[in-house]
């Protein structure tokens, strides 16, 4: 059966600006081979081009078909419940490129969306702002609900940590589109063209990359070499149907996929016969 990697980036492929070991080799085999495959991040900040951008600056074959951000899921699901609607945004490039791809007009003035999203244009005035809009009917719609995000030595606040003051101010609680949602998740592997049973998440994070896999039936594999530690994960009445210490390992797991073909083999000349065989022609011959 054929498989495809839905594989979220930071902890997996990266760490900050540091790639790990071994992940260029094992996506640039699925590339190579055609394997379906997606990186699937919480990440709103960036269009998908700029993610590939950075992933073949560390030397990953990839193209813009292989990325699915959060931003994009958000933009999508919009466009399905409301087509043709506005949005006030606080966010970055990402964000407010795939809500106008998706048919979306970004305004302040009584938008059907509050949406919130990663990045560093947040500031009082457009905290008030959301707070204000949804106060007054706006629904709330959060990329992702992710409480922090982790850059090199330490964290920063992340989405969910500023959704979560809007929602403290007004009442209201957010709907969130990003992992673990199964809107993200199913429509990330919708991208990637493979059924349920043929999908595998990989991930460092349990109640997001692993809880989203579990909760879709897709089979999850957690990788040790991001945000979580092996004894950890009995913390969680759920669990990942593999653990592996980084993608490097991936290949153990999955020979069927990562197994080279075989060499091209050289038409052989035939076979002398046995001694033993000799003797059996010879008696015939001698009958
Ligand atoms: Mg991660």
């Amino acid at each position: 059966m054929e498989l495809g990697f839905l594989i979220d980036m930071d902890g997996v492929i990266y760490k900050g600006s540091q790639v790990i070991d071994g992940a260029v080799d094992v996506i640039n085999h699925l590339v190579r081979k055609n394997i379906p495959f997606c990186f699937i991040t919480n990440n709103s900040q960036k269009t998908r081009r700029d993610v590939a951008l950075k992933l073949k600056k560390m030397g990953m074959q990839v193209e813009d078909r292989h990325i699915f951000t959060c931003a994009i899921a958000t933009a999508r699901f919009l466009a399905s419940q409301k087509p043709q609607g506005t949005a006030f945004v606080i966010g970055e490039g990402g964000l407010n490129l795939a809500l106008h791809t998706n048919g979306y007009s970004i305004t302040e003035d009584n938008p059907d969306y509050v949406v919130v999203g990663e990045g560093r244009v947040i500031n009082f005035e457009n905290l008030e702002k959301a707070t204000q809009l949804v106060h007054a009917g706006a629904k709330l719609i959060a990329t992702n609900l992710d409480s922090n995000c982790p850059i090199e030595n330490s964290i920063r606040p992340g989405c969910g940590a500023i959704v979560r003051l809007i929602e403290e101010a007004t009442g209201v609680k957010a709907f969130s589109v990003g992992k673990p949602s199964s809107v993200m998740m199913r429509l990330a592997r919708k991208q990637m063209e493979t059924t349920t049973s043929q999908t595998v998440m990989i991930g460092d994070t349990m109640y997001t990359d692993i809880l989203g896999g579990v909760e879709m039936g897709y089979q999850t594999v957690l990788v040790l070499s991001g945000g979580t530690k092996a004894e950890e994960v009995r913390n969680y009445s759920y669990r990942p149907n593999h653990i592996i210490g980084s993608i490097a390992d991936l290949p153990n797991l999955f020979p069927q996929v990562f197994e080279e073909p075989l060499p091209v083999r050289q038409k052989k000349s035939p076979r002398p016969l046995s001694r033993k065989r000799h003797a059996v022609l010879a008696a015939h011959a001698s009958t």
